[in-house]
C-alpha cells in the first residue's frame, strides 16, 4: 500500500526551523489567494472562506506525541477534523484511528488502512452500522452499558471490546462523562453480563473530556482503569489494552504526557499495549482560516466623535465558527488584507490592547440573519476595515469545519490550500 510505504520516516524529527518555514508557506498560499480576487467582479463564491492547512505541523505533532508518549500508540479521533489529506498523512505515519460512525469506518478503510487499526469508539452504536463493522472486520469496540452488551451479543459476538469508564472531566471544556462512561459501580455487573454472553473483554478505555485542563484527571483515571482491569482478570477476560482516550492539546500536552507517561508506567506493566484517541492535539494549529468582510456598519458615538464597526464576515457560528458554540472557543482575528495590503504575521495584524483605547474598535458577525452569529463582540486593530478586506484566524483546526452547517443557504465546504513544512510530512503526501 503506497499509505505505508514510508515507514522509515517514522523515526525522522522535524527540522529545527520548520515553524518559521511554516509562517512563510501559510503567508504565501493566503496572500496569494487573496490578491488574486477582484472583490468588483469577482463571481458568487470567489471571495468564500477558504482554510490553509500546513501537514508539516501535523507531522511535527506527531514526533512530538513520539518523543513524550513512546509508549502510547494514538489512534487519530477522526471527528475532530476528517480532512483526507490529515488522514493519508497519519495512515503513513503508522497511527490508528478512532471512528465514530459508519462513514468515518468507510472513509478510513477507503484509504487502504486495515481494520485492525480502527477502534469503532463509539459506546452507543447503530445497530446497522454494527452489522457493517463485523462485515468490514473493525473488530475493536467500546461499551458503557448492559443494553449496548446485549446488542452485540446479538450482532457481532467476536468482537474485541473495551469497557469505558467514566472520569472526573470537570476540568474540562467539553464534558463527555455526562452522556458515557460506566461508573465504579457498575463494572463489576457488565463484566460479570459480558462473561454471560460469552463476549469477549480485551480492555479498558477512558476519556478525561476535550480540552481538558488537569493533568491529574489521566492520573486517576489510570487508576480506576488499573481496578478494573483487576475485576476483569477475576472473570477470566485476557485483557491486552489500555485505551487512554483524548483529551490533549498543544499547550499543556507536555505537562499531560509526563504525568500519564509515570502514571502508566506505574500502573500497567509493558506487556499491555496502550493506545490513545487524540483529536484536537493533531489538528488545531495545523488549520488556519481566512474571512471576506462582506458588509460593515458604522456605529457613530457623538460623545467621544469616534466611529467603531461592526463587520460582517462570510462565515461565522453556523459555520467555520462553530467550534465557539460546540467547542467553547474564542478564536482571535487578526488582519490579512486592507486595503492593497497585505498585512499576514506582522505587528500590524494583531489586535490593539483594549487597555490604552487604541485603535478603531470593532465587532465581528457572522452572515446569518440570527444575532448570536458573533465572533468577538470587541477587538482594536490599527487599521480601518472596510468591505472586501479579509481579516484570518489561527488554530482553527479542531471542530471548526466538520459541525459547520448550511444555514440561510451559505456553503459548508470551503477549499482547503494545502502547504507542507516538514520534507518528512513531504514525502509520505508525495507533495
Ligand atoms: N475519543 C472520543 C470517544 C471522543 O468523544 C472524542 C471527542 O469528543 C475524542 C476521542 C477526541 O477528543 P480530543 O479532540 O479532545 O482529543
Amino acid at each position: 500500500h503506497i499509505l505505508v510505504k514510508k515507514n522509515f520516516f517514522f523515526d525522522q524529527y522535524y527540522q529545527h526551523n520548520g515553524p518559521v518555514i511554516a509562517k512563510q508557506l501559510i503567508g504565501d498560499a493566503l496572500r496569494h489567494r487573496v490578491e488574486s480576487i477582484d472583490h468588483e467582479s469577482c463571481d458568487p463564491g470567489d471571495e468564500d472562506t477558504f482554510f490553509v492547512s500546513d501537514l508539516g505541523e501535523v507531522y511535527r505533532q506527531h514526533m512530538r506525541w513520539k518523543k513524550n508518549l513512546p509508549r502510547v500508540k494514538p489512534f487519530y479521533a477522526v471527528k475532530c477534523n476528517p480532512d483526507p489529506k490529515v488522514i493519508q498523512l497519519l495512515a503513513g505515519l503508522g497511527t490508528g484511528f478512532d471512528c465514530a460512525s459508519k462513514a468515518e469506518i468507510e472513509q478510513v478503510l477507503d484509504m487502504g488502512v486495515d481494520p485492525t487499526r480502527i477502534i469503532y469508539a463509539q459506546p452507543c452504536k447503530t445497530n446497522s452500522y454494527v452489522r457493517y463493522v463485523a462485515n468490514k472486520g473493525v473488530k475493536q469496540m467500546t461499551f458503557d452499558n448492559a443494553d449496548e452488551l446485549r446488542k452485540i451479543a446479538k450482532l457481532f459476538p467476536d468482537a474485541e471490546l473495551y469497557l469505558r469508564i467514566l472520569t472526573d472531566d470537570s476540568s474540562s471544556l467539553c464534558r463527555l462523562s455526562l452522556k458515557f462512561g460506566a461508573s465504579l459501580d457498575s463494572t463489576d455487573e457488565l463484566l460479570a453480563l459480558a462473561k454471560d454472553l460469552g463476549l469477549n473483554v480485551v480492555g479498558v478505555s477512558f476519556h478525561v473530556g476535550s480540552g481538558a485542563s488537569d493533568p491529574f484527571a489521566f492520573l486517576k483515571a489510570v487508576q480506576d482503569a488499573k481496578t478494573v482491569f483487576e475485576q476483569a482478570y477475576t472473570y477470566g477476560f485476557d485483557m491486552k489494552t489500555l485505551d487512554v482516550g483524548g483529551g490533549f492539546s498543544g499547550d499543556t500536552f507536555d505537562q499531560m504526557a509526563r504525568v500519564l507517561r509515570q502514571a502508566l508506567d506505574e500502573y500497567f506493566p509493558p506487556h499491555i499495549s496502550i493506545i490513545a484517541e487524540p483529536g484536537r492535539y493533531y489538528v488545531s494549529s495545523a488549520f488556519t482560516i481566512a474571512c471576506n468582510i462582506i458588509a460593515r456598519r458604522t456605529i457613530e458615538n457623538p460623545a467621544t466623535g469616534k466611529a467603531s464597526y461592526m463587520a460582517y464576515l462570510n462565515d461565522g457560528l453556523y459555520g467555520n465558527f462553530s467550534s465557539i458554540m460546540f467547542d467553547h472557543q474564542h478564536p482571535i482575528a487578526k488582519v490579512l488584507r486592507s486595503g492593497t495590503r497585505t498585512y499576514y504575521n506582522t505587528p500590524f495584524a494583531d489586535g490593539l490592547p483594549e487597555a490604552v483605547n487604541a485603535g478603531i474598535e470593532y465587532s465581528i458577525w457572522g452572515p446569518t440573519c440570527d444575532g448570536i452569529d458573533r465572533i468577538t463582540e470587541s477587538i482594536r486593530f490599527a487599521q480601518e476595515l472596510d468591505v472586501g478586506d479579509w481579516l484570518y484566524f489561527e488554530d482553527m483546526g479542531a471542530y471548526t469545519k466538520c459541525s459547520a452547517t448550511k444555514f440561510n443557504g451559505f456553503s459548508d465546504n470551503h477549499d482547503v490550500i494545502y502547504v507542507c513544512s516538514e520534507p518528512g510530512a513531504r514525502a509520505i503526501m508525495d507533495f
